[in-house]
């Protein structure tokens, strides 16, 4: 059995919070010097079985496949689509589908609240999870948040404290793989969560991405709010400082040259940032020019993969009651719009690969079709990813 120490050394935790969870306290999360959460007071391996089982940065079970795993996994329908409230649609992350769904499953009582991620009171940088029952608690806390979060630490009160209700979860692919693996060692919280909602993702930066992308303004009072985008699609990373001024930058200069460039080891293995075990992932459904995203700031839209018939009669009747407008897409566009999870999907299998080797086998992946797809990519590619994630995992001992 592997113990909750080795998941830390090697790079693997996510800090997800469900050591904290799972220990009922007695392991902390604590903020790294790296600007990631980890678990501290591991040491007694009293909590080592459950955590085996639960920790997302080695157990990721898809157990949703439909016939075929395809690049984009098990997918019933695809789709672009919208908020239709204007307001939703410019301040969220992309086309603020995520956010119209939980609002839908909340005004029509399919659900009592919204488990999801937000920023926390009176911080601009650190997040936390958040109960949502309204639609102005769903507006307040849309919108992408770059950086960790301890999403579980508390998720044994939540459920126990609202023990009579049930709820929809948003969150990235990990976080919904986690809180699935959690349920299955504790199923007395089985039929609890309704619906899952993935957000795509490419990494999860640091706290220290993100202080390092506020410290290029190089402004000498503190932030009071921060916003990663939205507010326009794809909008601005922006600060407001407590002078009343703010200041900027596009998303080009924030995710692609700062944020997306500080993202954990175990990001760069993620074989699902695409949402395999949700019932909807939704993503942004870029413009492309010359086979590229096109950054151009125009109305938001998402890109949705239907992945679960519960997710295909939310999407149709979240549609049909007025909350999103939806328009055909053709999968095949997905490749250009996505390109970076496109490329990770097909080579992540190598780096996988050497995880495992170096690792003794750690990593309990399963149903997500990464080997399938490394043996179709360029061998001679794959076997240089698989160096350098090599590299980088006797950097981190
Ligand atoms: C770390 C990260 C990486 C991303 N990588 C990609 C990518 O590779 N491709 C892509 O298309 N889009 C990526 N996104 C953006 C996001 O997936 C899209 O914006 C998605 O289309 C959702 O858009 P929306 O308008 O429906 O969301 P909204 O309606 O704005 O809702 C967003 C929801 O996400 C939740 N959320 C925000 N930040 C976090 C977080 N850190 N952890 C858990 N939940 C959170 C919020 O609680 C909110 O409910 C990333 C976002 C994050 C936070
Ligand atoms: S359960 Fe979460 S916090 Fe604990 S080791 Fe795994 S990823 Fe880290
Ligand atoms: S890239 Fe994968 S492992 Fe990393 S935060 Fe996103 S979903 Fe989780």
């Amino acid at each position: 059995m592997r113990k909750a120490e080795d998941i830390v050394e090697n790079g693997l935790c996510l800090g997800c919070g469900l050591c904290e969870a799972v220990s009922k306290g007695k392991i902390r999360m604590t903020l790294a010097r790296n600007g990631f959460y980890k678990p501290s007071g591991i040491e007694t391996g009293q909590w080592d079985d459950v955590i085996n089982k639960v920790c997302p940065g080695i157990n990721v079970l898809n157990k949703n496949q439909a016939k075929h795993l395809s690049i984009w996994g098990n997918v019933l329908q695809v789709s672009n689509a919208w908020a239709v409230d204007a307001g939703l649609r410019r301040g969220a992350s992309s086309g603020g589908v995520t956010s119209s769904l939980a609002i839908y499953l909340l005004e029509t009582h399919q659900v009592d609240g919204i488990l999801h991620v937000g920023v926390q009171e009176g911080s601009h940088l650190y997040n936390k999870l958040y109960v949502s029952r309204s639609r102005e608690d769903i507006m307040r806390l849309c919108g992408s948040r770059y950086a960790p979060a301890n999403v579980f630490g508390n998720i044994m009160h939540v459920l126990d404290t609202f023990s009579s209700e049930t709820f929809a979860f948003i969150g990235k692919p990990c976080d919904i793989a986690a809180l699935k693996n959690f349920i299955a060692v504790y199923p007395q919280y089985e039929g609890r969560i309704k619906f899952f909602l993935a957000i795509f993702c490419a990494g999860m930066p640091s706290y220290n991405a993100t202080e390092k992308a506020i410290g290029t303004f190089e402004k000498d009072v503190p932030p009071l709010a921060l916003r990663y985008r939205g507010d326009g699609w794809p909008g601005y990373f922006t600060v407001t400082y407590s002078d009343g001024s703010s200041c900027r930058m596009t998303y080009n200069e924030s995710w692609g040259k700062i944020l997306g460039h500080e993202v954990g080891f175990r990001c760069k293995i993620c074989a699902d940032g695409i949402g395999l075990l949700a019932d909807i992932a939704s993503g942004d459904a870029w413009n492309t020019k010359d086979g590229y995203p096109d950054f151009t700031e125009t109305d938001g839209k998402n890109f949705c993969f239907i992945r679960t018939t519960n997710g295909l009669r939310l999407f149709e009747k979240a549609e049909k009651a007025g909350y999103i407008a939806t328009e055909k897409l053709n999968i095949a566009e997905v490749k250009d719009m996505q390109r970076p999870q496109y490329i990770r999907r097909q080579i992540v299998g190598w780096r996988i690969a050497a995880v495992q080797i170096l690792t003794h086998g750690m990593l309990n992946f399963q149903g997500i079709g990464f080997y399938r797809l490394a043996l179709k990519a360029n061998w001679w590619h794959g076997f240089k990813n698989a160096c350098g994630t090599a590299k980088r995992l006797f950097r981190l001992k």
